[in-house]
């Protein structure tokens, strides 16, 4: 068995507008981390921050509706930065729309900032197990020139080879473990590439699938920057892996708690 975790970053409205109905007609619950000032509107510049978007979050009674359809509402700090204070506002926010109880609602690191070269600077908040993970994405930046020099090609080429050397480093092969890499999912991003990753990877292993909105193509925000998934390549992409006898999808905390 293979697992695939689908987690969408910030908060956007477009995740409950289009890509929850598309999740809903393939029984596919997800881990949405939201930014809370997105949320309550004490960030007012999401449309600059997030330019594939209209700039506007969920509301709380939409976010809601997903917790209680079996969908996991995690944290992607208050005001999309990495720091403790940031971390813990948003963790009391949550807490207090009864969102995620303490101690089980995760981090998702914004601009994944905090990665496997620094996570020990969050040593204290870790281990005060106010957060049930940490997902963080691949900066690549910090992984060397190798890795810049492939995303590059992979990016005019689509090559299914390519895309999995770059992600090869974010299958997570350690079942149960607290950092937790993802596959940032951008809008070049093709289904071949992603089914030739899953492919390669060994059973009993899993990826966390990165997404950030989910557009129609006459949405605001369509072709704006490279974090966003064509509407209709999305519905194929959920359409191939849920019929696929041999992929489990799942939420984080699903899978980090299951036996
Ligand atoms: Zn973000």
């Amino acid at each position: 068995m293979k697992y695939v975790m689908f987690s969408f970053d910030d908060g956007r409205e477009d995740n409950y507008r289009v890509a929850y109905p598309i999740l809903n007609k393939y029984r596919i619950r997800a881990t949405f981390h939201v930014v809370t000032g997105l949320i309550d509107g004490s960030l007012n510049n999401g449309d600059k921050m997030f330019k594939s978007s209209s700039g506007k979050g969920m509301t709380i009674y939409q976010l809601k509706e997903m917790l209680r359809a079996g969908n996991e509402i995690s944290s992607h700090g208050d005001l999309h930065t990495n720091s403790i204070e940031n971390i813990n506002a948003s963790l009391k926010k949550i807490q207090k729309w009864k969102l995620g109880k303490k101690g089980e609602i995760g981090f998702s690191s914004p601009n994944s900032d905090i990665n496997v070269f620094n996570y020990g600077l969050y040593k204290n908040i870790l281990n005060n197990g106010e957060i049930a993970y940490l997902r963080t994405g691949m900066n690549v930046r910090k992984y060397g020139i190798r890795i810049t020099l492939l995303s590059l090609i992979e990016k005019y080429y689509h090559n299914n080879y390519f895309f999995y050397l770059i992600n090869k480093l974010n299958i997570i092969t350690k079942l149960g473990g607290f950092l937790l890499p993802s596959v940032s999912i951008k809008c070049e991003t093709t289904i071949n590439q992603i089914e030739y990753l899953l492919k390669k990877m060994p059973d009993n292993t899993a990826i966390i699938l990165l997404f950030h909105s989910i557009l129609n193509k006459n949405d605001r925000g369509y072709g704006c920057d490279a974090w966003y998934y064509d509407s209709g390549r999305f519905d194929s992409l959920c359409n191939n892996l849920a019929t696929d006898r041999n992929i489990k999808l799942l939420t984080i905390s699903e899978f980090l708690q299951r036996k």
